[in-house]
């Protein structure tokens, strides 16, 4: 933990604040996801845009989508188009943004130039801000020279800048083409509130932050800080709903609004609490969904410089409502114990007075536990449209959906992914291969053919294959006959399934075709024989 944010946390009242709240109702809702396209979305930052948009939703307010994208260096193709599929995936919507539209745009920042440019020289006309020259050098010669050096009002009267040097010389160097930033003034000595809707009111003192960068010329662009801040004004943002990570950025973008004087609509802060590791402390790594097998990305993320593939919640086979449901109890909770939840119920129940401040353990169990009780709700013909992408990677075809659907709805209570399907369903739409060893040991006797051959002929009579109607025809001929029930049951299975597992027989067989079923234990006796 840093010293920073120790200090945050020491000063910190955990109170909620009701007072900024009530003023704050009186705007208009509007949030805004800013991601960085620097990669693929980790889980914590859908948390970040499901909150966003649950609390939107709830307030019949505005979720907009903004692309900082100001760091050129960091920018990653691919990124942006990764977000947007992830969330539209997830059925988290924009109403405003990047590709959704909207009166405040352009929603890139890189779009967005002029405008920053004209908020520096504001500050800069204000005397808020000032312009600074000096070169890596000279700020690693400070940083040997003062120890815990910092760029502030205690440092900056020794080091290359505006405030130091005359006019004309800051006007030369810079017509020459020298290089320079902008850095924010901060005043020493004064109390700065960060007021979060999570964490109560926190005040710090100003003396213990730095004179951070707001623009370079290099690149002509500004910093996060600048940008973020002049982008949530202009954009008419009310909330600021964002990772805890941002915490240790809020005393200054409170001095930001307080330098352009906009106080008055500064928007209330929320940060959420971290995600941390299912096991261990500190933060969920993807090193730790890769140690125990779960992804820590939406969507599978093919990196393009390295070519690593990471696995992705969709590519495994979740529900994106499962992971929504997941997701939103990570770091909140409805006030009741109730645990799954749509995303209208999400929308209503959503709220900040139940999110905590602490970090929350991410339960990749529990995760699969909501995808399997997701999986439960699913009708018949969902189950079959989501399965046919794997019939089809198989190669697999002829079936009607009516076959599929009854055959996964069968199997569904042992399956928690859908690939799980195909592991409890197989033997639905290919015969088996082999049969299991074990099973064919204990259940498979000198008996065994001639039994089957009888039960061929059994079946063969039998006009309806409805399962209740077929199981008392076939239990009747066993009991006749003296036969072993447990033994001639799993023989049967073992014939038809490839191992003793699955549904109840005779269901397995309403749906099967009867040919098929005969072939099957035909095939059975001369493969395994005896
Ligand atoms: N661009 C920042 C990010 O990547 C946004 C932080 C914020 O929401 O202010 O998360």
């Amino acid at each position: 933990m840093s010293a920073f944010w120790q200090v945050l946390c020491l000063n910190g009242r955990n109170t909620l604040s009701l007072q900024k709240f009530s003023t704050m109702e009186q705007r208009k809702v509007r949030v805004r996801f800013a991601p960085s396209p620097t990669g693929p979305l980790h889980i914590g930052g859908v948390r970040t845009a499901l909150y966003n948009y649950l609390f939107a939703r709830q307030n019949g307010g505005d979720m907009i989508l903004r692309i900082e994208d100001t760091d050129s260096r960091r920018f990653v193709p691919g990124a942006e188009e990764y977000i947007k599929e992830s969330l539209e995936w997830l059925g988290i919507k924009f109403d405003e943004g990047v590709g959704y539209g909207g009166e405040y745009g352009p929603y890139k920042q890189s779009e967005r130039r002029d405008i920053y440019r004209k908020y520096t020289q504001d500050l800069l006309d204000a005397g808020k801000a000032y312009i600074a020259f000096d070169t890596p050098e000279e700020l690693e010669a400070a940083r040997a020279e003062v120890p815990n050096f910092q760029y502030d009002a205690t440092t900056r009267g020794r080091m290359r800048n505006s405030l130091t040097m005359p006019e004309e010389e800051v006007k030369k160097l810079i017509a020459d083409g020298h290089q320079y930033v902008v850095r924010i003034k901060i005043e020493p000595n004064e109390d700065v509130v960060v007021d979060d809707l999570v964490r109560g009111k926190v005040t710090i003192n100003s003396s213990i932050l730095d004179d951070k960068v707001l623009y370079k010329s290099a690149d002509d662009l500004p910093t996060y800080h600048l940008a973020n801040i002049v982008d949530d004004h202009l954009m008419k943002v009310s909330h600021v709903i964002r990772g805890e990570e941002w915490l240790p950025s809020a005393p200054l973008h409170v001095l930001l609004y307080r330098a352009f004087g906009w106080e008055d609509t500064m928007p209330q802060f929320v940060h959420l609490p971290l995600l941390l590791k299912p096991v261990g402390n500190g933060k969920l790594s993807k090193r730790d969904g890769d140690k125990l097998g779960f992804p820590v990305f939406p969507l599978e993320w093919h990196d393009p410089k390295s070519g690593e593939i990471s696995s992705g919640y969709r590519e495994k086979g979740y529900l994106p409502e499962a992971v929504v449901n997941f997701l939103a109890l990570l770091g909140w909770n409805p006030g009741d114990d109730s645990e799954l939840m749509s995303m209208d119920e999400l929308i209503s129940k959503f709220s900040f007075a139940h999110c905590s401040k602490a970090g929350a353990k991410f339960d990749y169990k529990k995760g699969i536990w909501f995808n399997h009780e997701y999986l439960m709700k699913k009708s018949d013909e969902e189950l079959c449209q989501l399965f046919k992408p794997i019939l089809e990677e198989k190669g697999i075809s002829g079936y009607s959906d009516e076959y599929i659907g009854r055959a996964l709805g069968m199997v569904k209570g042992r399956a928690n992914l859908v690939p799980d399907l195909w592991d409890q369903a197989d033997f639905f739409f290919v015969a088996p291969e082999s049969y299991a060893e074990k099973d064919v040991k204990k259940r498979w006797s000198e008996d065994t053919p001639r039994i089957m051959g009888e039960l061929v002929e059994v079946l063969k009579g039998i006009d309806d294959m409805t399962s209740a109607n077929a199981e008392k025809i076939v239990l009747d001929w066993i009991a006749e006959k003296g036969y072993h029930l447990g033994n001639v049951m799993n023989a049967f299975r073992l014939a038809v399934v490839g191992a003793c597992r699955g549904p109840h027989m005779f269901d397995i067989t309403e749906i099967m075709p009867k040919e098929e079923v005969i072939a099957r234990i035909e095939r059975a006796v001369e493969k395994i024989g005896k």
